[in-house]
């Protein structure tokens, strides 16, 4: 393609997958997609801090061999499509990537881009942790007793995206389906939507939760569902959850039921509590009983709603990290958007970036470089060398820009 290519460095090992699992070199290939707005200056910011976690780790044993995909507008200018297919072959290929955020026209152009990879690569589960910092201004007396990781269903729900306009002749066609088959009367100037939720997505999701929770030494899993309304999605997704940690991690779980039957309310050594929630119920419980929730496995809207919800108590979208997890295929983000109105200026908080990348170098396993990122934001923002969107809200604090705070994270490294 004139004008780019796709290069990885000559020294640059790919990743493998053996019997289904990942297998990471010393030197992995890991692509990045710069993005739109203020994405450069992010994942350069993320790119900088990362590399110097690893080698700080790891001295020159690891090297992350960068290597750069276009989606997005840049990719419009060089291929003429947003999201060529060659970007999501290298993800294909290389199976692991990290990018910044992607402009999706509001109303007309094209769908959303982030949407169109979850969907080409199956990436099922949005994983989103939400953490603590000290000093990070939060709505809540008790932050610190933020831990949570949310696992929300990728690819069923309300994101499969069917439905149709009240006066279109999908609509017509469903409501005379429904009145002739089953006496069911909608009102004409419905629109009409469906919401899947299958045994296959809703385990392969709870299952790689449940997993998480074993191999993080994590409490607890908590299945979020509106199941006493729904009973055959929601209640399902519950139903299903508990049945996978029945039947596939018998060994490791036990459920709340029996921790007060069986146990007293004791968790016996290295078990993981399996408990239920209704999703209302569980936004007030994020506020009201914060230290007990710790895994959350969610369908995809309650996903959406709760994974806001806690991050806010967090410091919000500058400090929010996400990614997106198939069986092997992975991309990492941030939650925040391309916030087009500091593009360039120099002044956004790389921080959700930052996070991903280090949410990435745990799904690959570099546990080391990954903790000495989350002390050193740790040690800068408590110290209060920080941006712009967290200054305000800190008394007398003089804002860093984005790359005087990413210098002062690095030396805090
Ligand atoms: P946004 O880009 O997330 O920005 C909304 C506001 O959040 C900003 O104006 C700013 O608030 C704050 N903010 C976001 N990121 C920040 C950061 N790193 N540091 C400091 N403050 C930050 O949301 P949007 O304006 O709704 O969306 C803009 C575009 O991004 C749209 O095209 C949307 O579709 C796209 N988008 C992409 C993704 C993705 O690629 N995954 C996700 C969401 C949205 P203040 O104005 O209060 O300073």
């Amino acid at each position: 393609m004139a004008g780019f290519q796709i290069q990885p460095p000559s020294w640059g090992e790919p990743i493998t997958v053996e019997n289904g699992r990942l297998v990471i070199p010393d030197k992995p290939i890991i692509l990045y997609i710069e993005g739109d707005g203020i994405g450069p200056e992010v994942v350069t910011s993320m790119r900088r801090v990362l590399d110097a976690a690893v080698a700080k780790a790891y001295g020159g044993r690891r090297k992350i061999a960068w290597t750069e995909v276009l989606a997005g507008e840049r990719a419009g200018e060089v291929y003429g499509k947003v999201l060529p297919e060659e970007t999501l072959d290298a993800i294909r290929q290389y199976y692991i990537g990290i990018k910044g955020p992607l402009t999706t026209p509001v109303g007309g152009g094209y769908r959303s881009l982030n949407v169109a990879i979850r969907k080409a690569l199956d990436l099922y589960a949005n994983v989103r942790p939400s953490r603590y910092f000290t000093g990070v201004p939060s709505p809540i007396k008790h932050p610190e007793r933020v831990n949570m990781v949310v696992f929300r269903e990728n690819t069923e729900d309300v994101y499969a995206g069917i439905e149709w306009p009240y006066n279109s002749p999908e609509a017509d066609k469903i409501r005379a389906f429904l009145k002739q088959e089953f006496g069911i009367q909608l009102r004409e100037d419905a629109g009409i939507g469906l919401k899947p939720i299958s045994e296959f997505g809703t385990k392969r999701l709870v299952r790689k939760a449940i997993r998480y929770a074993i191999e993080r030494k994590r409490p607890s899993v908590t299945l979020v569902h509106k199941g006493n309304i729904m009973k055959y999605t929601e209640g399902a997704f519950r139903d299903w959850g508990y049945e996978v940690a029945r039947e596939e991690f018998g060994e490791y779980t036990i459920t709340e039921q029996e921790l007060w039957e069986k146990y007293n309310g004791q968790v016996p050594e290295g078990k993981v509590v399996i408990k239920d929630r209704i999703a209302d119920n569980m936004l007030q419980q994020i506020l009201t009983r914060t230290a007990e929730y710790s895994v959350l496995a969610t369908p995809n809207l309650n996903g959406d709603y709760i994974s806001d919800a806690i991050s806010g108590l967090v410091g919000g979208l500058g400090l929010a990290p996400g990614g997106n997890i198939g069986d092997v295929h992975a991309v990492f983000e941030p939650v925040h958007g391309t916030a087009p109105k500091y593009a360039g200026k120099n002044v956004i908080n790389p921080t959700a970036e930052i996070l991903s990348g280090a949410l990435m170098l745990e799904h690959m396993g570099w546990f080391e470089a990954a903790d000495l990122i989350y002390q050193a934001v740790e040690k800068t923002i408590s110290a209060k060398q920080v941006t712009q969107d967290l200054a305000r809200h800190m008394e007398g604090v003089k804002p860093l820009s984005t790359t005087e705070y990413t210098d002062a994270l690095i030396a805090n490294l």
